[in-house]
């Protein structure tokens, strides 16, 4: 059986939900086809523990990335908390002390640094280090919603050029060490430049430069903030959104191929015909359903994830051996475990070699400190609450193939936060009905089997520049808007799209922002007679 659309949308990731809920508003018939029974993505929350009732953000957890634009463009009903602390370090050669920022007491957060590096200065360089950075996120995060700039452009609109080639040009490693002394706290800021990406912060490919620059930026402020009610909230609120405004969603149905002219076949032999193909899985997926689907694919690198995510429920939050700092304020931030800039480094040296990094460097925090919703009234009223651990340095390489198993890394990852803490982890994890731990990893090879994201990458690929290059061909609504692969009829609507990595919406935001230029018949010139002959 055919059917034929506008536009048929590859993936139910939250990115294509946003495609979709644009789309139809602006009148065009859209089907979205997502392989598992529910939609969301890596943008979901979920019941890990059977009998448990506590809905955790099980892949995805803090927003920062996510446009005002799009929020209230699509009315979405979602609620963004701020915390009140941004994180906590404690110190891995004496624990009994720490580095709490807390932005409602300056001169606490002062003493902090100051206790820990032994340096009265350590506190305002921090401060300084990002009040620099200020311009990029206010300069570039409201232009993630428009048609690609040109690198030139975005220079001259920052107006500050060493800035710009410190963050674009050289290692990150080079700029923490000139604008930071202690070792903790350049590996505080470095932690942002190596989410899901395994690189040194001196390496020449600047892979951890795009990462922090991303980190830095979200929101024009940088803060990452707390989605009420979890993840999944944010994609019910898209789905919803997408379903209201006429959008087919389809779950249970797996694309096996598409091909370059619109065609997008599924398991079991139907078709689907389409003016446009908007693809929310990764550029790798896409190459495959391309070459299955008799087109050359974007030639895109595979992929490689470098972290372990650890859900627990636990029956009250571990006691610290600082006692200054409460568990409350010290893990409603991030809290970072063993990432001094020297241990993250190591890490990276360790899993280069295929071991893995000990200690596993990490970072935790408690939704439920922020948002108490996402757990039912008893374990509420119990004083439970939720942990998330991302661990880094943790490359596919070494879980690929079996090579290490997920038991091994959550011991690792165990042991790390055990350095710590003032009592185990485990004495403290919430027991199940069945009498088990709540508590799961989630490793780049399950996220590959569960997500379908090629060797665990959280951003479906290296992330690019928020930016064109001076000399990118920016002559189709495709390209200008970041969405562009081989084939005119064919758009990258999810995380691999320019400036789409991350739970921002923007992927699906320009992917929508393209198509329609190019469906609509008053508009997109040069690209209507392509669109029309290949259809025909
Ligand atoms: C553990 C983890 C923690 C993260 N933490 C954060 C965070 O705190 N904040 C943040 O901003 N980002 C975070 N990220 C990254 C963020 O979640 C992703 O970048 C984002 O959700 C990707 O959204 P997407 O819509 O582009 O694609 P995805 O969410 O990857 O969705 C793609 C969809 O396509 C479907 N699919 C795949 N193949 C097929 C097929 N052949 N046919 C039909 N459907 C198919 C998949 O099932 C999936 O539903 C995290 C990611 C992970 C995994």
């Amino acid at each position: 059986m055919t059917s034929t659309w506008d536009v048929a949308i590859v993936g139910g990731g939250h990115n294509t939900l946003v495609a979709a809920a644009y789309l139809a508003r602006a009148g065009h018939t859209v089907t979205v086809i997502e392989r598992l029974d529910h939609v969301g993505g890596a943008a979901v929350s979920e019941r890990p523990w059977a009998g448990v009732d506590a809905r955790l953000s099980r892949y995805s957890y803090l927003v920062s990335l996510l446009p005002e634009r799009v929020i209230r463009d699509l009315g979405l009903d979602i609620t963004l908390k701020r915390r009140r602390y941004s994180s906590y370090t404690p110190s891995p050669a004496d624990p009994g002390r720490g580095i709490l920022v807390d932005r409602g007491d300056d001169s606490a957060t002062v003493a902090s640094f100051a206790r820990v590096t032994g340096s009265t200065d350590e506190a305002a360089r921090f401060a300084a280090f990002y009040e620099r950075l200020a311009p990029l996120a206010q300069t570039l995060f409201p232009t993630v919603t428009d048609p690609l700039r040109r690198e030139k452009e975005v220079r001259a609109a920052i107006g500050d050029d060493d800035l710009f080639d410190a963050v674009t040009a050289r290692p990150l490693g080079e700029l923490l060490r000139a604008s930071l002394d202690s070792d903790i706290v350049r590996g505080i800021a470095l932690t942002d430049g190596l989410i899901g990406t395994f690189a040194s912060a001196d390496e020449d490919s600047l892979r951890q430069n795009r990462c922090f620059l991303y980190h830095v930026i979200g929101g024009g402020t940088g803060d990452w903030d707390v989605p009420v009610g979890g993840m999944g909230q944010v994609s019910g609120a898209l789905e919803k959104a997408a379903r209201a405004a006429g959008a087919e969603i389809r779950t249970g149905a797996t694309v096996t191929a598409i091909s370059p002219d619109g065609e997008v076949l599924l398991e079991g032999g139907e078709t689907v015909g389409a003016r446009l193909v908007l693809s929310g899985v990764g550029p790798a997926v896409l190459d495959r359903l391309l070459a299955a689907g008799g087109g050359a694919g974007t030639d895109a690198a595979i992929p490689e994830g470098a972290q372990l995510k650890v859900n627990m429920l636990l029956r009250r939050l571990p006691r610290l051996h600082d006692t200054s700092v409460s568990p409350e304020a010290a893990f409603a931030g991030t809290f970072h475990v063993n990432e001094t800039l020297s241990q993250l480094e190591s890490a990276h040296a360790a899993a280069s070699t295929g071991s893995i990094p000990d200690p596993l460097p990490a970072e935790i925090y408690c939704h439920s400190l922020t948002d108490p919703s996402i757990l039912g009234p008893e374990l509420r009223e119990s004083g439970a609450q939720t942990l998330t651990l991302f661990g880094l340095h943790v490359p596919h390489r070494l879980v690929a193939d079996g090579r290490v198993d997920r038991d091994a890394l959550l011991a690792a990852a165990q042991r790390s936060l055990d350095a710590v803490l003032a009592e185990p982890i485990a004495d403290v994890l919430y027991e199940a009905p069945d009498g088990s731990p709540c508590i799961e990893a989630r490793t780049t090879a399950d996220l590959e089997d569960s997500l379908g994201m090629v060797g665990g990458d959280i951003f479906h690929g290296a992330l690019s520049w928020p930016w064109a290059d001076d000399d990118a061909p920016l002559d189709t609504p495709a390209q200008r808007w970041g969405v562009a692969t081989l084939h005119p009829r064919v758009l990258l609507c999810g995380s691999g799209a320019q400036r789409g990595g991350a739970v921002s919406g923007i992927g699906g935001h320009n992917a929508a922002m393209a198509a329609m230029e190019l469906l609509d018949t008053h508009s997109g010139a040069d690209d209507r007679p392509r669109l029309e002959s290949a259809h025909g």
